[in-house]
């Protein structure tokens, strides 16, 4: 071994206790002061570049304990905190502590998680950690899977095995170009984007989605779904699968899974869910009957990086038969020598999904699902849920607020003014959806709370998703507050829109 000193990179033994030691320091004080934080301070590009101060690449030492002091004031100071109790924008959870933790300890091992015989204990770890969220979203743990970085690429491994299981025999080696198959992926108008970066990334081309519309519900509407796939198979194009969404991103509609189960079923299609945000919901067992027919999916994507709250990145792809990932993604070339054990046990996560060398993601997922247990999630979950449904029962009360929709843990509402609207309903229309967006940007900006928007029937709405732990009833009450008065400021401005 290289003596101390004797390379750059290396950190004594006493110098990593003391660095380290002050960090951990410093996260705790940060952990236990957050709410007094602004969640953000809205710094523009130019005012952050101005504080990181432009510098070429260093060309020689700085000492590590600078380095360390001196990213921690960044980050700490001129953040966005999705762990702050009053933010409930897009889908980003708090972290949890115990995942700073673990990534911590991951990176110290550094295992690579691509083969068995490189992470040895990980690669166990992982795999019971896919069991384990199987078993929490209530489908057989005997599904199998791999984690990923995100909803995004969770979704994409599961369509490409979804292709090889039902597109046609020969695809894998004469691609799509050779092939006179039209191949139709089904989804909601309310499917998140991946579905469109799917069909471009693997040569579908964004056409060969059917954006099927909703109902009344917002849920997809599985009469028009069953009559465009029977459209699609008389026109000689091929139908190859369905995607499901269990927490749709802009207001959290779960569709009639039992309903798409029976109907690829039906026509021999491939059933996937996009359950990225919602699916750990169906832990809670009153909600049981909203999630019927999850256990039917072929594929299921989920988020441990949202509902969960590990922190970022940690996406999971589940599948029914573990099998048609392999039979997607395995490849044995010469250079590798990850032969199987006696047992025929050994498992290289490589084989299942798009990457090669792989971080150990699912150590944060697993130490979380131990620290809390089934019980402390269903208690989590089902408190984010009532605190979205009290920030909605706020909305619909107060008199300047319109109180759209409710599903799962995200709320939609509008700041309508009961004086000074415009007359003429098409100009109050044009009106209060301005004046929403221009509320929207004010409040993203002001940093004393963080929505994000969804436009529902062309309103433009103000939008609260709650994967956040500390978020209490004082913060929803705060919200309501915050939002009418920034609301009656702005529309009470001359001239501003
Ligand atoms: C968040 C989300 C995604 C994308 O997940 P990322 O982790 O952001 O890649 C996909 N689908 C749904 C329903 C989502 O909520």
């Amino acid at each position: 071994m290289r003596k101390k000193g004797e390379t750059p990179i290396a950190i004594d033994k006493e110098e990593f206790k003391q660095i380290g030691y002050r960090l951990i320091d410093t996260i705790a004080q940060f952990y236990d002061d957050i709410e007094n934080y602004p969640v953000t301070k809205g710094e523009s590009p130019i005012q952050l570049q101005d504080i990181l101060g432009t510098s070429t690449l260093p060309e020689h030492a700085t000492p590590t304990e600078e380095i360390v002091t001196r990213a921690s004031d960044l980050l700490l100071n001129h953040s966005l905190f999705n762990g702050h109790p009053k933010f409930m924008g897009y889908i980003t959870s708090s972290p949890a502590p115990i995942g700073v933790l673990a990534d911590m300890l991951a990176s110290a091992v550094n295992q690579n998680v691509g083969a068995q015989i490189l992470s040895p204990m990980a690669t166990e770890i992982e795999k019971q950690t896919i069991k384990w969220l199987a078993e929490f979203i209530g489908v057989s743990p005997s599904y199998g899977g791999i984690l990923v970085s995100g909803g995004n690429m969770a979704n994409f491994t599961a369509f490409l095995a979804a292709r090889t299981a039902k597109g046609p025999s020969n695809l894998k080696e004469n691609g799509l170009l050779n092939s006179n198959a039209k191949l139709i992926a089904y989804c909601s108008k309310t499917t998140h984007t991946w579905v469109e970066k799917a069909a471009i990334l693997f040569g579908h081309g964004s056409k060969s989605i059917r954006w099927i519309p909703t109902d009344t519900n917002n849920k997809m509407n599985n009469e028009i779904l069953s009559q465009t796939i029977r459209q699609d198979l008389k026109d000689g194009n091929q139908p190859f699968m369905v995607i499901g969404t269990a927490g749709d991103v802009s207001t959290g509609v779960v569709d009639n899974l039992t309903e798409i189960a029976s109907l690829c079923k039906a026509h021999d299609l491939w059933f996937h869910i996009d359950g990225a945000y919602g699916a750990p919901a169906a832990i809670i067992p009153g909600l049981k009957s909203l999630f019927e027919g999850i256990e039917e999916a072929d594929s299921i994507a989920l988020d441990p990086h949202k509902w969960l709250y590990a922190p970022l990145e940690a996406g999971c792809t589940l599948v029914k038969n573990p099998k048609h990932l392999t039979d997607t993604y395995s490849s044995h070339p010469e250079y590798y020598n990850f032969s199987k054990d006696e047992e025929g046990k050994s498992m290289n996560f490589y084989e299942y999904g798009l990457q090669n060398s792989r971080g150990f993601r699912a150590l944060k997922v697993w130490m979380a699902l131990q620290q809390v247990g089934r019980q402390g999630y269903q208690k989590m979950i089902s408190e984010d849920i009532a605190l979205s449904e009290s920030l909605f029962e706020h909305a619909k009360n107060h008199p300047d607020l319109e109180a759209i929709t409710q599903n799962l843990s995200i709320a939609t509402f509008r700041f309508v003014p009961k004086k000074g609207l415009p007359n003429n309903q098409k100009e109050r229309i044009t009106y209060l959806n301005t004046l929403n967006e221009k509320l929207l940007d004010t409040l993203q900006k002001g940093g004393e709370v963080f929505l994000s928007n969804a436009i529902i029937n062309e309103l433009y709405c103000l939008r609260a998703c709650i994967v956040n732990f500390r978020t209490s009833q004082k913060d929803i009450k705060a919200i309501i507050e915050i939002v009418v008065h920034e609301g009656n400021r702005i529309h009470q401005e001359p001239h501003t829109i």
